[in-house]
């Protein structure tokens, strides 16, 4: 039994595991992918990137060392954690593309940390530019737009958020809200009166058209249909945290993010988790690296605080 299994290796993971190693835990790190959502970066013509908060050197440095330790961490796509006596099993999918079968791994604590995804428009175009022009995320690259034009899709908090952020920045965004969602709040109120903000509600996008960029996007209402152009087009239609496979263990808020405390602890003793895949404020990576050192330290406190019959080999395996 591991002392310690890290589920997903985004930004929250790998400095989870990163810390418990220097704990000398015995760890394994389970994940579909090494870097998570930091292998998908905006790209567009002219841009200053050194604008953009990324914590890439920090989370490189950490995948190479992850890499390197080969003993603490195996690619595969995790189906089920399961309660036992003592701790917790983990039943992975394997499968051709992991080049090992499914397995079965068990730990005396877990953490989460699978992320969540951006949900797509769903219309043609939108994966040929995606990252060239189309992207998640206005919050990491708002900073890039300055007296630029900027289109936002959706409608809920996220969305308002962001035409809020490039408002201040870009010289010209446009807010495709879809229904009327959350435009009478503050934030919402703001937007109508902001002079460079355009609000087209009750416009569903159509198309993402383009070159090698996403340059414009095909919006319509009841017969009017519209091309917007601009230089970037953010889909801020929210985020699925990937919690399923602890759905029936812990508590989660209606929209799937675990609910933890100021620790990192679930509802569940010794199942912790981190970053985006929990309710923790702000989807961010140096939030999510954050959040990966508490949930390791949180972790390493908790095993060192079980009965000392439990724990005795694993103790002595720390000396
Ligand atoms: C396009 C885009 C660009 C962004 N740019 C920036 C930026 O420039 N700066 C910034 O600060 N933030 C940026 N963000 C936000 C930032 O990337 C996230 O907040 C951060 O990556 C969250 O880290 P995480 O470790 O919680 O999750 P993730 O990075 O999403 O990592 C989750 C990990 O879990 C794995 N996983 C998921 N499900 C399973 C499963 N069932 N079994 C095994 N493994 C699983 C995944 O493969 C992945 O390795 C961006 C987000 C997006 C979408």
């Amino acid at each position: 039994m591991y002392d310690l299994i890290i589920i997903g290796g985004g930004p929250a993971g790998l400095t989870a595991a990163i810390y418990a190693l220097r704990k000398r835990l015995d760890v394994l790190l389970i994940s579909k992918d090494l870097g998570g959502k930091t292998n998908f970066r905006l790209q567009l013509p002219d841009v200053e990137q050194h604008l953009v908060v990324n914590g890439e050197e920090i989370v490189n440095r950490f995948v190479n060392e992850i890499h390197y330790l080969d003993f603490s961490h195996i690619l595969d796509k995790v189906e089920k954690v399961e309660s036992i006596a003592g701790g917790y099993r983990v039943h992975t999918r394997g499968g051709k593309e992991h080049e090992h079968p499914g397995g079965q791994y068990e730990a005396r604590a877990i953490i989460v940390a699978a992320g969540a995804r951006g949900k797509f428009l769903g219309v043609p175009g939108e994966r040929n530019y995606l990252m060239r022009g189309l992207c998640f995320s206005a919050m990491s690259y708002a900073p890039l737009f300055i007296d630029r034009t900027t289109v936002v899709i959706g409608d809920d908090d996220l969305a308002l958020l962001a035409a809020m952020e490039l408002s201040r920045i870009a010289r010209e965004v446009t807010l495709v809200a879809p229904t009327h969602g959350k435009l009478d709040s503050t934030i919402g109120q703001r937007l109508q009166a902001a002079p460079n903000v355009l609000i087209l509600e009750g416009y569903q996008p159509i198309e993402v058209k383009g070159d090698v960029y996403a340059r414009s996007l095909i919006v319509a209402k009841s017969g009017d249909t519209r091309e917007l152009k601009a230089d970037a087009f953010f889909v801020e239609l929210g985020l699925n945290p990937n919690s399923d496979f602890v759905a029936d263990l812990v508590e989660l808020h209606p929209d799937g993010r675990i609910k933890i405390d100021a620790r990192n602890q679930t509802s569940k003793p010794g199942l912790f988790a981190a970053g985006d895949v929990t309710d923790v404020y702000a989807e961010q990576v140096l939030i999510a690296v954050g959040e990966g050192a508490k949930a390791a330290l949180s972790a390493y406190e908790y095993l060192l605080s079980q009965p000392v019959e439990e724990t005795a080999a694993a103790v002595d395996e720390w000396r």
